[in-house]
């Protein structure tokens, strides 16, 4: 163990044993504290015999990371205790419920478009990007963006990135700007190990949809029976600080449907077909395009299933179905 590092730990250690030692007379019911202060004097104990800092099955050093915010822990992560694993568990369990709750609302109700969407992680949790913001003038706001990587790092990418638009999305920039902004605050607070590939586009009550394409698959525009792709025109958010984007305006029919998803769709592989693909999906979305978007969605994933046979994900998906409404109903 690095010296410098043993030091803090010790350091952390004498401060608990002080603390323990001043709490115990005081205490109602000292046995738990007396049990806590004879751990911290075997962990002291061990650092005067050189064996602190060793995982008790593997003998293999403990994470660093992790002594330092419980310098009492004895087992590596590959050797957590039945314990340390459940608690975990429920951190992970807790996390996904957060992410949950970044999700648009399932009872949204949008004036002049309706929207259907899945989001599913291959692991606890997702470091896809979903949302659906209503604007004042009865427009929406949407984005589906995918943070590289996977897992819990990717997870709070995605939750940043959530918060950026979510800010960003109110002030009235036109969308560029917008996306300028976006790629900035996201460079400037991530490592280069992340980026986000995202398509997202601000929809208005009369149809007009203005795009933009930071390097995410191709956006699909259905109307009839032709389908559009809404190509990638910019560079993936969190590369390069000062990149610009350029935006791409469509007008959107009544009945028209707009389709977007991650590579957990498009890159769905089967051992024996290959991948899924981007062909399929847009025959799909256009056999599909009477139907509801919550139905679209629903078609899709039922495909998906149909084509992985029994392989699994590999993936975080997520895929995002807009209509625009066949009339404005009451509003
Ligand atoms: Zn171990």
């Amino acid at each position: 163990m690095d010296a410098q590092i043993e030091g803090i730990l010790k350091h952390q250690l004498h401060d608990r044993r002080d603390r323990l030692q001043a709490a115990i007379p005081l205490a109602p019911d000292p046995a738990p504290l007396v049990n806590l202060l004879q751990e911290v004097d075997d962990a002291l104990e061990r650092m005067n015999r050189g064996s602190y800092g060793l995982c008790v099955i593997c003998n293999d050093p403990v994470e660093e990371r992790r002594l330092l915010v419980d310098p009492l822990l004895r087992n590596c992560l590959d050797h957590l205790t039945s314990e340390q694993q459940r608690a975990l568990e429920q951190d992970l369990e807790l996390a996904w419920r957060l992410q949950r709750e970044l999700l648009p609302r399932a009872d949204l109700d949008l004036p002049a478009w309706e929207i259907g969407y899945h989001y599913e992680p291959v692991g606890p949790v997702s470091g896809d990007y979903c949302d659906v913001i209503p604007l004042p003038d009865g427009g929406i706001f949407f984005a589906l963006g995918d943070v590289s990587g996977k897992g819990i790092a990717s997870s709070m990418m995605m939750s940043h990135l959530h918060a950026i638009f979510r800010s960003l999305g109110g002030l009235g920039l036109p969308l560029d700007e917008m996306m300028g902004r976006a790629n900035r605050v996201f460079c400037e607070s991530t490592t280069p190990a992340f980026f986000a590939t995202l398509v997202c586009g601000r929809a208005d009550r009369s149809g007009e949809v203005e795009t933009c394409n930071a390097g995410h698959l191709p956006a699909l525009w259905v109307r009839h029976e032709q389908v559009t792709r809404l190509e990638a025109s910019g560079l993936p958010l969190g590369l390069f600080c000062n990149s610009s984007y350029s935006t791409e305006k469509v007008g959107v029919a009544r009945g028209d449907l707009l389709f977007l998803y991650t590579d957990g769709l498009s890159e769905a592989r089967n051992p024996v077909a290959g991948e899924y693909g981007v062909e399929r999906i847009a025959t799909l979305a256009s056999a599909h395009r009477l139907d509801a978007p919550r139905a679209v969605v629903g078609a899709c994933l039922d495909d998906l299933a149909r084509f992985l046979a029994g392989a699994p994900r590999t993936d975080d998906l997520a895929v995002l179905a807009l209509r625009r409404r066949d009339s404005l109903g009451s509003a």
